[in-house]
């Protein structure tokens, strides 16, 4: 940003915890928090940034999800209502080639293939639930506001965001509706962005936290979501099927599951 938009006043809050991302991660962490203050009888103020328009905005719909991080959070998910409803009820595997397909689901495919035990359910809903969750806990939770970039404080540790600054150009100056945003000031920052979060990449920067590591790794992943027949809809059903070149090297299998239920997840990846 300018020196000019950098130079500004701005009006401060001050939190104990300050959480960027209403994502699964941003708003597991403001429950659990709010949860260990309750059993250590004291009060923490916790806030949530998110940048979409309402929680649950920028989380990608469907998805097979693994019940054991919300039974650790909330052992009573099912009777608190938490949108997982549809169990996996069998995994298809199917092989596609010119000539049509092939169910090779009788092979023995490892545990970690398999989704026994797993939820079909759309992430953005069950977001939406923990959020109204962790609001029903006392936690702050502010859509719309994107954190822009980070506060530090005299020794250079981080000291919170800066959010909700609007009206600057494509040039990185500030537009005639400018607004300079307000900074969130917290003991403790926790940036939940999701992969390759602005803020992220700032504090991997800044404290060289990537520095002698690996580097992150990418997929393309591609989400479509089908209206099935009624016909054709079995729910719980998840299918994965993949496509070859199967007897030269594959430089580009195609590989993606489909979830039997009216969210249909999938996902390429090119290897
Ligand atoms: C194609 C695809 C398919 C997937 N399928 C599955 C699946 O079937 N099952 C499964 O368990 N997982 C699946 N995943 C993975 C799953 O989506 C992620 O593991 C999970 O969403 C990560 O949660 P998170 O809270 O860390 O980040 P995210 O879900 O990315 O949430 C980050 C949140 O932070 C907000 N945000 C980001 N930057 C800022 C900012 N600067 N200021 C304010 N808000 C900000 C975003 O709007 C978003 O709401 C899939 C992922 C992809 C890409």
């Amino acid at each position: 940003m300018s020196q000019a938009a950098d130079a500004v006043e701005r009006e401060a809050m001050e939190y104990d915890v300050v959480i960027v991302g209403a994502g699964p991660s941003g708003l597991a962490a403001a429950i659990r928090l709010k949860q260990l203050a309750e059993a250590a009888g004291t009060e923490i103020s916790v806030a949530v940034l998110e940048k979409g328009s309402e929680v649950g905005a920028h989380i990608l719909s469907g998805a097979v999800i693994d019940p054991s991080g919300i039974q650790d959070l909330l052992p009573d998910w099912k009777e608190l209502g938490v949108p997982l409803e549809t169990k996996v009820s069998r995994d298809k595997f199917v092989m596609l080639g010119p000539q049509g397909s092939l169910d090779i689901s009788f092979l023995p495919f490892p545990k970690w293939m398999l989704n026994h035990g797993n939820y079909i359910a759309s992430l953005g809903n069950v977001c939406r639930w923990l959020g109204a969750h962790a609001e029903g806990l006392g936690v702050e939770i502010y859509p719309g506001m994107a954190a822009s970039e980070l506060v530090y404080d005299d020794k250079g540790a981080v000291k919170g965001v800066v959010a909700g600054v609007f009206g600057i150009g494509k040039d990185g100056e500030p537009g005639p509706d400018y607004q300079p945003g307000i900074e969130l000031r917290a003991k403790y920052t926790f940036i939940g962005e999701g992969v390759r979060g602005s803020l992220s990449k700032q504090i991997q920067a800044k404290f060289g936290l990537t520095d002698g590591r690996e580097p992150q790794k990418f997929g393309i992943g591609i989400k479509e979501l089908w209206q099935v027949p009624d016909a054709n809809f079995e729910p719980g059903l998840t299918q994965h099927t993949s496509v070859g070149p199967w007897i030269t090297p594959p430089a580009a299998v195609v590989s993606c599951t489909i979830s039997g239920t009216i969210m249909c997840p999938s996902a390429l990846w090119f290897t």
